[in-house]
């Protein structure tokens, strides 16, 4: 979670001078589906590639901003792509990357951006492919969910088996059972197992002395142990969807940052804040699994960190709209905020292992969150450190630059989050309080 952190001061500030990074190339993170967007994406992205690349090459193309050249934008000509020195301050931010930069366009044309070729593309198409997967996952978690069996219809497809009928006296006890069916489809679906061990038995016992009561116990326990697993109250869902959801948003706002950013100075500082507020919701809503599912059956620690984590959350989103905040004096502050946020995170992941470690469940669910923390550790390290354009400035303008690197990481580790909320679904649909 600390890594969130880092991630969440950081990736924002890219939005502060300019476009940068590039391409998705991590696709062994996921799995067959999600695999296959990307390597659709990047085969798009190739495809256009080819297509544009004269043009790119064009030095005509980057001659001048296209602010300067008012009378093509009246004639309806398209925007140029510029040089990095032709930047205004506000726009510039990677030296590194040399070419194709989008420079003030109208709106229209940056709109329209979403479909060309420029140093920006996969920046917006990675977190905007990663916002389709994360719909994908959504749909696919809602489709995932048990439903609890129709006990009437469960009992009855029993007691017309053959290792039933077998038992000496079995329309006597089809009967009783038919009886006992009808009685318990009242009850809710998660009291029927209990009420099948303690009251069902004494009833078969006294039915019919010539029964083998060995066969009706074996039949009894059967029974219940087929039913129990059907019968079982689903853990509800919302803390799970509330990440998704935190995830989708953080995506879209980030990918339409890097679609939007060029527009103009007040559409860039606007597009930075969302992204920043996106990211403390990503971050925010991250906890709520980890904290429901872990101590579900200890509320009072549950609603501890919810509540500190929620509260610093609405506490970032603040200091990311409140442009008073954005002075120097309010850095320490800001700085303070994010690293409790990142506490919040690692804190209720200790003690969850501390309490459940022999729970394999608790075990494999840290492992993804490890995984998480690293995926966003990697990420931010490329993004500070600004490789591999760093060592070959203009090679990696358009695909394979820093932030489309980051781009993919934080993408994945979004992934590993949601599988170790898969972890927490299969733990609690079959161990509640
Ligand atoms: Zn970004």
């Amino acid at each position: 979670m600390h890594f969130r952190l880092l991630g969440a001061r950081l990736h924002p500030q890219s939005w502060k001078l300019s476009p940068s990074r590039g391409n998705g190339r991590q696709t062994s993170f996921y799995p067959p589906m999600a695999s296959l967007l990307l390597i659709i994406a990047d085969l798009f992205v190739a495809v256009c590639f080819s297509a544009r690349n004269m043009a790119l090459d064009d030095p005509a193309n980057l001659e001048k901003p296209c602010f300067v050249d008012a009378s093509a934008k009246s004639e309806g000509e398209r925007c140029k792509l510029v040089e990095f020195d032709a930047l205004p301050d506000y726009l510039k931010d990677n030296e590194f990357i040399l070419r194709y930069y989008r420079c003030e366009w109208p709106w229209k044309e940056t709109f329209l951006s979403f479909f060309s070729i420029h140093n920006e593309t996969l920046n917006i198409w990675t977190h905007f492919i990663g916002f389709i997967i994360f719909i994908c996952l959504t749909v696919l978690t809602a489709l995932m969910i048990p439903r609890t069996e129709n006990p009437t219809s469960s009992m009855q497809q029993y007691y017309s088996s053959a290792s039933v009928m077998e038992i000496n006296g079995s329309s006597k006890l089809q009967s009783e059972a038919e009886l006992q069916i009808e009685a318990a489809s009242s009850l809710p679906n998660w009291q029927i197992p209990g009420c099948l061990i303690s009251y069902l038995p004494q009833r078969f016992f006294s039915l019919d002395s010539n029964l083998s009561n060995l066969l009706l116990l074996k039949s009894m326990e059967d029974v219940s142990n087929i039913m129990s697993p059907l019968m079982a109250e689903p853990v509800t869902r919302w803390p799970f969807f509330t990440f998704l959801g935190g995830a989708m948003l953080c995506l879209l706002i980030s990918s339409l940052c890097h679609l939007l950013v060029c527009h103009s100075k007040r559409t860039a500082y606007i597009m930075l804040h969302l992204d920043y507020a996106g990211i403390a919701a990503l971050i925010v809503t991250s906890f709520f699994p980890v904290v429901f599912y872990s101590f579900l059956c200890q509320p009072f620690y549950r609603h501890i960190y919810r509540g500190f984590i929620t509260t610093f959350g609405v506490a970032v989103v603040a200091v990311s709209l409140v442009p008073t905040f954005q002075t120097t004096e309010f850095r320490l502050v800001r700085a303070a905020l994010f690293f409790c946020m990142g506490l919040c995170g690692v804190v209720p992941i200790v003690h969850k292992l501390v309490v459940f470690g022999e729970r394999p469940e608790a075990v494999l669910s840290a492992a993804y969150e490890v995984a998480m923390m690293a995926l966003y550790g990697m990420g931010v390290a490329v993004y500070v450190a600004r490789v591999p354009e760093r060592w070959m400035p203009g090679r990696f303008d358009l695909v394979g630059h820093s932030h489309q690197l980051f781009h993919v990481l934080v993408v994945a580790g979004a992934y590993a989050h949601y599988l170790a909320g898969l972890v927490y679904l299969r733990w609690r649909d079959a161990e509640k309080c």
